[in-house]
């Protein structure tokens, strides 16, 4: 295929090139298959991509296990925009398929090799522009994100729910150890490193009082640490009693006096519930939003309150690499101390994807797993 040969090579990340996506007709046996989104609401298409050609840096990952987060959900029902073509899942657990010959490193140094077993932070950075500086690599100015953005150029495999993917230069890789299970290595680096992120925004919560908003597996992982950390008391709130009591198996307290909290974070998104809960909030408090990542309403927030009870109020979009890291590590000493296995509740092959949204959307449990290298006759 001539005309796609040269499209790679004229390809530069500014310029924004038509897909490279063919149907699944026009099968090559190199080609890797990936479940392409095009619009919400629409079946997700099998197509083969073009198996890249690694450039220095460059890592071709096959992906051993992706789980769908509430955002792949949200994209694929449209109640979240997402430029397309693209190939979504973020939640990655793969392992190393090639290197190139200047193999990329992992966040210890040490250069990858064919068979290691790795998840990587979804946020790709330049490190040198002013929010890279600034301490917000998650915001760069040149930010690329995994399961994100449009499936084009040489960087067509950019996400999950695809044999594979292709990691860019400068990715922040981290090898995961083999005792960590599959599904529980997935979601490190969205939801794990996302609630490292606003622990890590909050500091210590021994001996504190913290209230956690929304038991989704972010609200559940945040438990799980709080716990781990020493918190005094750690409070759930979420509407649905079967979340509260899954929340206490991650350590969440029953009953519990409802005022005086040190800490809230809210993973619920919901405007009413921050409201509430910013009521209980103690002198001194550090108030944590990170779940309204879709447009909502504006929240009543009374300045004189924020300023004579010395609330902290931290937004936390995404992470950064120490996150992630800290992600990884928490899972391996912790993984075994809260049920976080048991949170998967349905594994479907790649060609099944669509057996795996619609499972997602009717039952909606934590997560459900896609596991590309598996065929249907294994499911
Ligand atoms: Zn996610
Ligand atoms: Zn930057």
């Amino acid at each position: 295929m001539p005309e796609r040969k040269k499209m790679e090579e004229s390809f530069t990340p500014e310029q924004d090139l038509p897909p490279v996506l063919t149907s699944q007709e026009e099968s090559s046996e190199e080609g890797v298959l990936a479940a392409v989104f095009h619009e919400a609401k629409r079946p997700l298409e099998f197509c083969l991509l073009p198996r890249p050609e690694l450039q220095p840096g460059e890592t071709l990952v096959r992906v051993v296990c992706c789980t769908l987060c509430g955002s792949d959900l949200h994209t694929i029902a449209g109640r979240r925009n997402e430029s397309s073509p693209s190939i979504l899942g973020h939640e990655i657990l793969g392992v190393v398929e090639e290197v190139s010959n200047e193999p990329a490193v992992d966040v210890h140094g040490d250069p990858l090799k064919p068979g290691d077993r790795i998840t990587w932070s979804i946020c790709v950075s330049c490190g040198r522009c002013d929010r890279c500086l600034g301490g917000l690599p998650q915001k760069c100015r040149h930010l690329h994100k995994y399961g994100h953005g449009r499936a084009e150029g040489r960087f067509a495999l950019s996400g999950g729910l695809a044999e594979a993917i292709l990691l860019r230069p400068d990715s922040t890789i981290i090898k995961v150890p083999d005792e960590l299970p599959d599904h529980v290595a997935c979601p490190a680096n969205c939801a794990t490193a996302t609630v490292m992120a606003a622990f890590n925004a909050v500091g210590s919560v021994e001996g504190k009082r913290v209230l956690l908003l929304g038991a989704g597996l972010l609200g559940l992982t945040a438990a799980a640490v709080a716990t781990y950390r020493g918190a005094d008391a750690t409070a759930m709130s979420d509407p649905a009693p079967e979340r509260l009591s899954l929340a206490q198996q991650f350590g969440a307290d029953g009953q519990i006096d409802p005022s005086g909290f040190d800490v809230v974070m809210d993973f619920s998104g919901s405007v009413d519930a921050i409201e509430a809960a910013i009521e209980s909030a103690n002198i001194g408090a550090k108030i944590v939003l990170v779940g309204s990542v879709m447009k909502c309403d504006d929240m009543k927030l009374n300045p004189e309150q924020v300023i004579r009870k010395c609330w902290q109020i931290h937004g936390i979009h995404n992470y950064a690499p120490a996150d992630l890291v800290d992600a990884v590590q928490f899972l391996t000493e912790q993984h075994q101390s809260f049920p976080f296995a048991e949170l998967v509740s349905a594994e479907f092959s790649l060609e099944q994807i669509d057996h795996a949204i619609r499972y997602a959307e009717k039952h909606r449990p934590i997560r459900v797993a896609v596991r590309p290298g598996v065929s249907d006759e294994d499911h």
